[in-house]
């Protein structure tokens, strides 16, 4: 019993504690692959029970590696770097090398310049005291850069085990079933995915040769991540679930532009001139006078403005001013995507759930 592991997340199956970690029923045991109840209602329900794994449990699990010789594979979400970004990650693994891979690669849109990605990439890596041996861009869902990954994989890791990090809801359970499908003996799609964050606990082996195995550590839940203030529906309308279209807007001076009710941006001063969402097809974009703005936020959340469609518990949005001084730069929402401002000169006030982040960057277009 102590040994048996559930097939969806790899955490210790118990029958004892119906509220803790790990419980099945015990006739769950019967089975040939024996899975956590958790696990079974994401499967057959996709309803999510809480995870009990504390900040602290994770650091102990992942600075395990830092007593290893390892070579890291770290997950982030291409949508969200910030949300997903593992804080301290080499100080948890030590000196091990870290090949950074920027997942969900699907859904931007096809005229972004890979060599802009990958530079903007390692900046915010480096800014984050992470010097990777090599960044990728994969899509886990759709199988793009997956071969290339698992290539680099072989070649950086020199017969040493290899240990696949990142937060939660980046695609890194996607990404090991991916793997497994391409490359595993098995071929079946047993780990577990979801929308939600949170879905894979304790660390799951496969094993790579005689002496090395690759394991899928559990994800950490990042805080700041927009996922944490919408339902499960709501989330669904946020995500981007195919290349994104951009949504081009010509503002006057002292125009908004409200995303849903979870962020707004303000053009302040620059003169008549376009802006570009990139944001989930599905979300509604509003537009409105600046000196109306307040007002209209006040009474419409959850409303016109939605998501959220709960006004209640829902974090107070954050004003962030920037000068956009360099020709086309993007203003980076956090989990939601980002907008486009084609020429310098522009004064803007972008705004976001407290918590999560919003940062510019050279266009990627
Ligand atoms: P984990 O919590 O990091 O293990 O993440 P999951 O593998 O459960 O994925 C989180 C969400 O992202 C799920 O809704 C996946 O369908 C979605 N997802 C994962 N990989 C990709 C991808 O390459 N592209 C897109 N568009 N969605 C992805």
């Amino acid at each position: 019993m102590e040994n048996v592991k559930c097939a969806g997340c790899g955490v210790h199956i118990q029958t004892e504690n119906k509220e803790a970690l790990g419980y099945a029923p015990p006739s769950a045991l019967l089975k040939e692959t024996a899975i956590c109840q958790r696990c079974f209602r994401l499967k057959h329900y996709n309803e999510i029970q809480d995870v009990s794994l504390t900040d602290e449990d994770y650091r102990t699990i992942v600075s395990s590696i830092s007593k290893e010789r390892a070579l890291v594979v770290m997950i982030v979400d291409i949508f969200d770097f910030n949300g997903s970004w593992v804080p301290d990650i080499q100080k948890l693994v030590g000196n091990n090398p870290i090949l950074l891979a920027g997942n969900k690669l699907d859904l931007l849109p096809k005229s972004v310049n890979p060599r802009k990605l990958e530079l903007w990439m390692k900046k915010e890596a480096a800014d984050r005291g992470v010097n990777p041996k090599k960044v990728h861009f994969i899509s886990a869902a759709k199988g793009h850069g997956i071969e290339e990954l698992a290539d680099s994989i072989e070649q950086h890791r020199n017969g040493r085990d290899v240990y696949v990090v990142g937060c939660t809801n980046t695609g890194k359970s996607t990404f090991i079933n991916r793997l497994l499908k391409e490359f595993g003996e098995g071929g079946s799609d047993y780990i577990t995915t979801s929308y939600f964050p949170g879905t894979t606990l304790d660390m799951i082996e496969v094993p790579l040769d005689d002496q090395s195995a690759l394991y899928d550590t559990p994800g950490i839940i990042n805080p700041e991540q927009m996922a944490h203030f919408v339902s499960q529906n709501e989330l669904k309308i946020i995500t981007p679930k195919k290349e994104i279209k951009p949504a081009v807007f010509q503002l006057n001076e002292e125009q908004t532009l409200f995303f849903g009710g979870l962020a707004r941006l303000d053009y302040i001063k620059g003169g008549r001139r376009s802006f570009v969402c990139h944001l989930s097809n599905e979300m509604t974009i509003h537009r409105t006078k600046l000196e109306n703005a307040n007002d209209l936020y006040e009474r419409q959340l959850g409303d016109l403005l939605q998501p959220p469609g709960e006004k209640e518990g829902f974090p107070p949005l954050v004003k962030h001013e920037f000068l956009i001084k360099e020709g086309k730069t993007d203003v980076v929402f956090s989990g939601l995507g980002w907008v486009t401002v084609p020429e310098a000169g522009a004064k803007i006030a972008a705004y976001a759930p407290a918590g999560t982040g919003v940062s510019l960057r050279k266009s990627l277009i």
